[in-house]
């Protein structure tokens, strides 16, 4: 029997590497898989363990450890035969069946090719579902062996299997290094997936060979003599680029297979990194380097690792060649990529901690490489998609379609329906997972199937309690959307009695603050059309009722203090002609004449600042507002002249005022800049500045600034008119 050659011949392949080897495990597994396949064929006609067999081969190919080929050998056995997760781990323990299991549960994700995001969901699932790398290093090197006899399947088969290889798997080899498997594997999907490019670049190449054999034997052959002037042993070798990559080039830069410059490829494997710039010398003395194309991968690594000096010269009779420049660690790295590494790691942590931590460790590095992905040199590649903390932010789940919904960790069935559509989260009576009924507060998994059951009733809704439930801000807002709407009449009636309850325990009568002349300001501050449209929201919770108690008490409490306005009318009257007592003054550094103690307010529309003429204005309710003599308000105010009231600014005040100005220029790209600068220079701060371009060209500039007093001011307005192109700087009136 063939496969039982091929296993001998692994035997001896790890006998020969490590003479001192346990191969018991591995015979033990390759008698379950021989016996629990036996009735399987694959569609070759051969017997089915033959594949097995071969997984197991690449694994130990590319040193990867005794248990990961041992999973290799068993890798199909839980999914396509009798034996349970339970027996094999009496059998092989809970790290071989660990992994197997890992395998196994990356084979029941399903597969569809709708859209792009599906794909990029599903890479993410892979990787966050393999919990150990090696989960991902065994499925890939199962999918290069089935992809390698794809030929047997029929050729539906065959483009589905070689989409999702390209869109799944080769992205995961690219992202862990695993080269070799990346090209072998891109190779193939070119074959299955667009089979006529593919002939042809096949035809072109191989009728190129021998003289393309020849140049690069040339090539090689004058290198390999400097070597050894120069005594560096080497590994010399000489390969046409990959198929599939060489398509994608002609594809993207429209050319044709003779105007591609690194068709041909040198590899000069050494020692050391010292001996690979001391070829990289040697080469770019020998032949000319093509500018722009050298790239020290070795000071400047891959995401993924990857190293190696590039360089592409123009060898003889004109044609170019790319080199590649290596040690052998790298060549090592570049070829299994994280596969390698895992090994490096393996010898360097003996006698450490246990096992789980050394895992860590390894998972830890590839999240690394995820988040590094951004800095890759292509940004064609999927670097943003891969730029996420895979193992603990998300999960993702399936719909009964076998479409990926990605959601945030801890999310519940509820998240999952609002994540469907609206209306399924709205009529949802329940839901099932892989399966079985399970409670809407069920924490879903990555992997998981769900499938919501819905009720058409219209008495159907979502439940206040979700909104403690749900996970995921999408579903929390939208079950908050349905309350608003649906629950209208309630919520009036809910918000009421919340208002009522709030101004009781503030001390405080509903009559005393509820007022339409205080409620009004609230309503166009939030943008309610009516009251009711308040109390709706305070009933559903997005307001709280004492916030808005808050404003009202401050208005009543205003009312009261300021109001005695009858009398403080009645004492302007008096004191009219009486001398001024000694000053009081207010914050604001104002000075009321004839009346002590009273409300002062700098009115909003002209900012008026100590060394402007004012004029006070007695308010109903809020005391004296102050403003400016020339702002145009006051001359409509002035109509009822008995509310007018001398005011003055007090000879120190220690406050300080904000003003607005407007600078009117011609529009100067640099102006901004200066006039931030002379703010700066003149130690004032500025609270906003904004800038704008007027339809005929004019720019305008509205400034912010804080002052003490107005000369601070009027300098920074001579300094501003002062700067070329300004027209005109005005204080700003509302
Ligand atoms: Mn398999």
């Amino acid at each position: 029997m063939e496969y039982v050659e091929q296993f001998e011949a692994l035997r001896e392949n790890l006998k020969k590497k490590n003479p001192n080897i346990d191969l018991s495990v591995l015979e033990k597994a390759f008698n379950i898989a021989d016996s629990m396949h036996k009735d399987q064929k694959r569609k070759s006609g051969e017997p089915f363990v033959i594949h097995p067999v071969a997984v197991a081969t690449m694994l130990a190919d590319m040193d990867m450890d005794m248990p990961s080929i041992v999973a290799g050998m068993l890798h199909d056995v839980i999914e396509d035969t009798p034996v349970t997760t339970d027996e094999m781990r009496e059998m092989f323990g809970d790290e071989i069946t660990y992994l197997v299991d890992g395998v196994t549960k990356l084979k029941r994700i399903p597969y569809s090719t709708k859209e792009e995001l599906q794909a990029e969901n599903l890479r993410k699932m892979f990787l966050s579902m393999a919990s150990d790398i090696r989960v991902i290093v065994i499925k890939l090197v199962d999918r290069l062996h089935n992809m390698r006899t794809l030929q047997y399947m029929n050729t539906d088969s065959q483009i589905t299997k070689a989409r999702e290889t390209l869109e799944i798997y080769t992205p995961l080899a690219h992202r862990l290094g695993m080269t070799k498997i990346k090209w072998e594997l891109e190779d193939l999907c070119f074959k299955y997936l667009e089979p006529e490019y593919y002939n042809n670049l096949v035809t072109q190449i191989t009728q190129r060979r021998d003289q393309q054999e020849a140049y690069i034997k040339k090539v090689l052959e004058a290198i390999r003599g400097k070597l050894d002037e120069a005594n560096i042993t080497a590994f010399l070798d000489g390969r046409p680029k990959h198929f599939y990559s060489i398509h994608k080039k002609m594809i993207a830069q429209n050319k044709a297979l003779n105007q591609i410059y690194d068709l041909l490829a040198i590899r000069v494997i050494v020692d050391t990194v010292q001996e690979c710039y001391t070829v990289l010398g040697i080469i770019h003395e020998m032949y000319t380097p093509m500018p722009g194309r050298f790239k020290d991968y070795i000071a400047m690594p891959k995401p993924n690792m990857y190293q190696s000096l590039h360089t592409t010269l123009i060898g003889p009779d004109g044609q170019p060649f790319e080199a590649q420049i290596r040690t052998w660690e790298m060549h090592k790295t570049a070829e299994i990529g994280i596969a390698a590494h895992w090994k490096y790691k393996e010898k360097g942590s003996k006698g450490g901690s246990g096992k789980t931590s050394e895992y860590d460790g390894k998972l830890e590095w590839v999240r690394n490489l995820l988040d590094n992905q951004k800095e890759i040199e292509d940004p064609d590649e999927f670097a943003q998609t891969f730029k996420m903390d895979l193992f603990t932010d998300e999960v993702f789940v399936f719909t009964p379609k076998g479409d990926v919904k990605c959601l945030p960790k801890g999310s519940t069935p509820i998240d999952f329906a609002y994540a469907i559509h609206t209306a399924v989260g709205n009529k949802m009576v329940g839901a099932r997972v892989n399966g079985e009924i399970k409670p809407l507060n069920h924490k879903l998994r990555t992997g998981d199937f769900v499938e919501i059951i819905t009720s058409q009733s219209q008495n159907n809704g979502p439940s206040r309690d979700w909104l403690n439930i749900v996970k995921s801000s999408e579903a929390k807002s939208k079950i908050r959307q349905w309350f608003k709407k649906e629950c209208r009449d309630e919520n009036i009636e809910r918000g009421r009695e919340i208002i009522e309850r709030e101004i009781k325990k503030q001390g405080y009568k509903y009559d005393q603050l509820i007022k339409n002349e205080w409620i009004e300001p609230i309503l166009k501050k939030y943008k309610f059309l009516s009251y009711d449209d308040l109390l709706n929201v305070i009933g559903f919770g997005d307001i709280s009722a004492q916030k808005i108690v808050n404003i009202l008490r401050e208005e009543y409490v205003k009312s009261i203090s300021g109001s005695k306005e009858e009398e403080l009318l009645a004492k302007m009257e008096s004191n009219k002609n009486k001398k001024e007592k000694p000053k009081q003054t207010s914050d604001h550094g104002i000075i009321v004449k004839g009346v002590e103690n009273c409300l002062v307010r700098l009115s909003r529309c002209c900012n008026p600042v100590p060394g402007d003429s004012i004029v006070g204005y007695v308010t109903r309710g809020r005391g004296v507002s102050v403003h400016r003599t020339d702002c145009p308000n006051v001359v409509s105010m002035s109509e009822t002249e008995n509310r007018m009231i001398d005011v003055r600014w007090a000879e120190k005040s220690k406050s300080t005022y904000i003003v607005d100005i407007c600078i009117q220029a011609i529009d100067n790209s640099t102006l901004l800049l200066q006039i931030a600068k002379l703010i700066a220079e003149s130690k004032l701060p500025m609270k906003a500045i904004n800038a704008r371009t007027t339809r005929d060209n004019y720019e305008l500039i509205d400034l912010t600034i804080e002052i003490t007093d107005r000369s601070e001011l009027d300098k920074l307005v001579k300094k501003i008119s002062g700067l070329e192109n300004v027209l005109d700087v005005s204080r700003t009136v509302k």
